[in-house]
């Protein structure tokens, strides 16, 4: 089910088809290493794109349910992760935000959102279903 997923991708761009099988393999490498997120500067460097081709790879992937973009709000002071939100009008509800670690209330001075992509399925996970 999971492989169809994937052969839909390849279906839509053809001429990516090399980019989506590495970042289909990127994803399972992260997954054997028990990390089910991560951000979109690290899959371009890994795949050797730019960015912005990593994030529309990443965007076809999401569009067939494969991944999912998520917030996550970093305080700076301490880059640990307060919250993870799934849209940008989250964020705005979320603050002033709790930071344990600085026992104090953050606002959006304090604190950085980074862009991450949780993994929803595995993309070659082709017995899941059978
Ligand atoms: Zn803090």
């Amino acid at each position: 089910m999971q492989f169809q997923k994937l052969g839909n991708i390849r279906a839509k761009h053809p001429r990516l088809r090399k980019l989506i099988d590495d970042l289909a393999a990127y994803i399972e490498a992260q997954l054997a290493n028990g990390a089910d997120k991560f951000v979109p500067a690290l899959v371009a460097r890994h795949l050797g794109v730019s960015e912005a081709q990593a994030l529309g790879l990443l965007a076809a992937f999401e569009d067939e349910g494969l991944v999912r973009s998520a917030y996550e709000v970093v305080c700076k002071g301490t880059s640990t992760v307060l919250a993870t939100v799934h849209s940008k009008s989250q964020l705005a509800e979320l603050l002033p935000i709790h930071c344990e670690f600085c026992d104090s209330d953050h606002g959006a001075d304090d604190l950085s959102v980074e862009l991450v992509f949780e993994v929803v399925a595995a993309p070659a996970q082709r017995n899941a279903f059978a």
